[in-house]
C-alpha cells in the first residue's frame, strides 16, 4: 500500500458529505457536528498499527511508534467556519493520515522515526472568538483566564463548551507534555488568497507567518454646521483619515509582501449636516519582517499627525492587538522547496498573511515548516473554496516526499 493521494481525496469529499449543508462545512469546534467528524476520522484510524488519544486541550494525536522516540509531527484541524469550506484545515489532518498510514505500510509499522499526527481543536475560533486554541495549549502560549470567561453568541461559557466535550481548561498546561521529543512540525494548507493562482503554479513554501500590528486610530476635529461653516475653517477629521487610508497603499507598496488595511470608518456625529467631529478607525498591519512591521507602524503614525495637523485635528493611537511575524526553520523551508520542486518543477516562497497552528509550534521552538497549495479564486471561508483534484494530488506527494526527507534529516541530526 503506497501513498495513494486519491484516496485523501475521496475522505475529503466523504467528510464534506458528512458535515456540510447547503451553505457549506459546519464543523464548528466544540459543536455536535464536529464531534461527529471527529468520531469518522476515529473510524478511520481504528485498523492502523498506532496509539491515539486526546490531550488536555482536545488535540487528538495519533502516534506511530518508530525505532527512536524522536518524533515527527504532521498536522491539520477538522474544524471548519461557520458555512466553511471542504479543504480549510481538512486538508491538512487527511493528508497526515495517509502519510501516516505510508510510513505504517512501508516500515511495517516500524519506522526509524516516531510518526505523530495532530488534529488542533479549535483553530479557527469560530464560536468563541479565540483562534488557535488547541496550539496554543499546546504551545503554553494559552491564556486561560481570558479564555474561561468567553461566551458564545447564545450566551454558552467556552468553559462549559469545553467541558461537554470531556476538555477542562483548568488542564490546558497539561498539553504542553505532548512536546516531548517533538523534533519537526510539518502542515499543508490551502493558500487562502489569489497569489498561486495569478503565478499559475499549483504548490508553494511558506516561509513564515506574518506579523501584526492592530491598532484604532482616531481623529479629533470639530463638529460644525454643514450650511454655514465656510470650508476653509473646517476641522474636518474624516478628511484627515481619508489622507491616510489613502497613504498607507505607499506605507505597505514599498515592501514586497506587506499589507495595510483600514477596515473599520467610524464618523460622528455621522449626520449628513454636520462636519465630521470625530473620526474612528482601526488599522492592520503585516509583514513578516519585524524591521519593515515597525516601519510601516511608525510611518503610519507620522504621517497621521502630519494629515491630522494639515486638517486642523488631532489624533491618537491605541493598540488592538499585535503578534510578531513567526518565521519558519531554515533547513525545512531548504527541504519544502527540493520536495516542491520534485513534485511541481516550480517552488515559489511565499509568507502567510493568515495564522496558522504551525506558527504556535513553531513558538513553542520546534523546527516548523508549511507548504501551501493553490486555491481558485483565492476564495476561502466559504462554500466556493476550492482546488482542483489534480493540485490536490501533487499537494498530498509533495508533503509525504517532505516528511520523507525530514525523517532522514531527523537520523542525521541524531548521529
Ligand atoms: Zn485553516
Amino acid at each position: 500500500m503506497a501513498l495513494d493521494p486519491k484516496r485523501t481525496i475521496n475522505e475529503l469529499k466523504e467528510l464534506r458529505e458528512l458535515t456540510s449543508d447547503e451553505n457549506g462545512a459546519q464543523r464548528v469546534a466544540w459543536t455536535d457536528t464536529w464531534l461527529n467528524a471527529r468520531s469518522w476520522f476515529a473510524e478511520k484510524i481504528r485498523v492502523l498499527p498506532v496509539e491515539h488519544h486526546l490531550d488536555a486541550a482536545g488535540n487528538r494525536w495519533v502516534t506511530l511508534p518508530g525505532n527512536s522516540e524522536r518524533a515527527l509531527l504532521l498536522g491539520g484541524h477538522l474544524d471548519s467556519v461557520p458555512n466553511g469550506g471542504w479543504l480549510d484545515g481538512s486538508l491538512g489532518a487527511l493528508t497526515s493520515l495517509e502519510i501516516l498510514r505510508r510510513f505504517a505500510e512501508e516500515y511495517r509499522g516500524n519506522p526509524p522515526v516516531t510518526v505523530r499526527m495532530v488534529d488542533w481543536a479549535d483553530e479557527e475560533g469560530a464560536r468563541f472568538g479565540r483562534s488557535l486554541l488547541g496550539s496554543s495549549a499546546f504551545a503554553g502560549t494559552h491564556s486561560i483566564a481570558a479564555d474561561r470567561v468567553r461566551k458564545d453568541k447564545d450566551g454558552i461559557a467556552m468553559e462549559d463548551a469545553l467541558r461537554r466535550c470531556g476538555v477542562e481548561i483548568d488542564r490546558f498546561p497539561e498539553a504542553g507534555q505532548e512536546r516531548k521529543h517533538a523534533s519537526a512540525y510539518l502542515e499543508l494548507h490551502i493558500e487562502q488568497g489569489p497569489v498561486l493562482e495569478r503565478m499559475e503554479l499549483p504548490l508553494a513554501v511558506v516561509l513564515g507567518t506574518k506579523g501584526v500590528e492592530r491598532h484604532t486610530v482616531t481623529f479629533y476635529g470639530e463638529e460644525a454646521h454643514s450650511g454655514s461653516t465656510p470650508m476653509n475653517v473646517r476641522r474636518d477629521a474624516l478628511a484627515a483619515a481619508a489622507k491616510l487610508a489613502l497613504e498607507i497603499r505607499s506605507i505597505a507598496g514599498k515592501h514586497a509582501d506587506a499589507v495595510c488595511t483600514m477596515g473599520s470608518v467610524k464618523t460622528f456625529p455621522g449626520i449628513v449636516t454636520a462636519v465630521v467631529g470625530r473620526c474612528e478607525t482601526t488599522l492592520d498591519q503585516r509583514d513578516l519582517d519585524p524591521g519593515v512591521l515597525a516601519t510601516m507602524y511608525q510611518e503610519a503614525q507620522e504621517v497621521s499627525r502630519r494629515f491630522a495637523a494639515e486638517e486642523k485635528c488631532t489624533v491618537e493611537w491605541s493598540r488592538i492587538w499585535n503578534i510578531e511575524p513567526v518565521p519558519f526553520h531554515p533547513a525545512l523551508i531548504e527541504m519544502c522547496q527540493q520536495a516542491v520542486r520534485e513534485t511541481a518543477r516550480q517552488a515559489p516562497l511565499l509568507p502567510s498573511g493568515p495564522l496558522h497552528d504551525a506558527a504556535e509550534v513553531a513558538r513553542a521552538g520546534i523546527p516548523t515548516v508549511m507548504m501551501f497549495v493553490q486555491s481558485l479564486r483565492g476564495i476561502s471561508h466559504n462554500k466556493v473554496e476550492d482546488t482542483s483534484e489534480e493540485h490536490l494530488e501533487l499537494a498530498v506527494t509533495a508533503l509525504d516526499r517532505l516528511a520523507q526527507k525530514t525523517v532522514s534529516w531527523m537520523e542525521g541530526q541524531a548521529r
